[in-house]
């Protein structure tokens, strides 16, 4: 059996997946792979698995499937699997620098820093204390989100229309009621039909003058020309994100010459700790494919 790893994963998971059949990084081999591993950066498009001719089991490492062509994989007979447990520390934890950093103006202050610029009085910081925060889905990140934005004294309110209960945080029954109450937004949605462009003009209009927006979910969750515009008027103070419309971005992307943004190349689930949680899971599924132990 032949495991084709596509994508960044933990260096030691080659050697860890040796039990289980020949491992390659050779992406060339895709052809007379059994199984493969992506993460985000490889587009299973059709057309990928036209040519992934012996393909049985797709293993997603992390969460969101929305690189992967779903009815493709089914109609070549592919099981398409994801570790869907692994990250959600790691998002959480970069959601939470992304708020800590963005009223504490870090990026300005180190920036003037280095130029000589020692701003002391003109940068003014806010708190996070007292504040409200918004989360938009309430699965496993948004959780992690809200129990840390909880520890830092915030009010954290959540619209899921799929969840009914949560001990975390408050759940309201729409972006309606949701935006105009919360100082941050924090995105937690998968990219679907239903969440793809949901910020935009309109619902940007219900937003609190000067509101913080986070994203940390998929860049196509927000229409991004929309986003550039609030932070040019001000309607928002700072947009945080690790996920755009195309990666990498264009460099006609109107978020690079946007003001007060704070801008990561997708790296949410890129924590040491975590690799090492999604390599746990994939020998896991491994374990269960071959009926081998590791
Ligand atoms: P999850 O499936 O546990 O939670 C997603 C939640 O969104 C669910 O509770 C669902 O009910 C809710 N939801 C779906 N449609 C909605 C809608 N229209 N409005 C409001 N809520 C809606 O997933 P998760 O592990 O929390 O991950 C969330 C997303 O984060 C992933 O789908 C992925 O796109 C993104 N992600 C990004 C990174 C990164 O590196 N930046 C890493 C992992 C995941």
């Amino acid at each position: 059996m032949l495991i084709l790893i596509c994508d960044a994963f933990d260096p030691t998971l080659p050697e860890k997946l040796r039990v289980f059949g020949e491992v390659t990084e050779d992406a060339s081999r895709l052809p007379e792979a059994e199984v493969a591993l992506v993460r985000s950066k490889t587009k299973c498009t059709a057309e990928w698995f036209a040519q992934a001719r012996k393909l049985k089991l797709l293993i997603r490492g992390g969460v969101g499937m929305d690189n992967i062509d779903l009815e493709a994989a089914k109609a070549r007979g592919v099981k398409a699997v994801n570790t869907p447990q692994a990250s959600a520390v790691a998002v959480a934890e970069l959601t939470m620098a992304f708020m800590l950093a963005l009223p504490n103006r870090l990026v300005e202050a180190h920036n003037a820093m280095k130029e000589g610029k020692f701003l002391k009085k003109e940068l003014k910081r806010t708190e996070l204390a007292g504040k409200t925060l918004g989360l938009i889905g309430i699965g496993n990140i948004g959780r992690e989100v809200a129990v840390r934005a909880r520890a830092f004294g915030m009010r954290v309110l959540a619209y899921d229309p799929y969840v009914k209960q949560s001990d975390c945080a408050i759940l309201v029954a729409g972006l309606k009621e949701l935006l105009p109450q919360a100082d941050y937004v924090s995105l937690h949605v998968p990219l679907t039909e239903e969440t793809k462009g949901l910020i935009n003009r309109q619902t940007l209009a219900l937003f609190k003058d000067g509101a913080y927006l986070i994203n940390t979910g998929r860049g196509k969750c927000v229409v991004e020309e929309d986003v550039a515009e609030a932070l040019r008027t001000g309607k928002l103070s700072g947009y945080a994100t690790d996920v755009y419309s195309s990666e990498p971005p264009e460099p006609e992307n109107p978020l690079l010459a946007a003001p007060n943004t704070l801008l990561t190349p997708h790296i949410g689930a890129s924590s040491k700790e975590n690799l090492l949680r999604i390599g746990e899971e994939v020998v896991k599924i491994l374990e269960e494919y071959t009926g081998k132990r590791a």
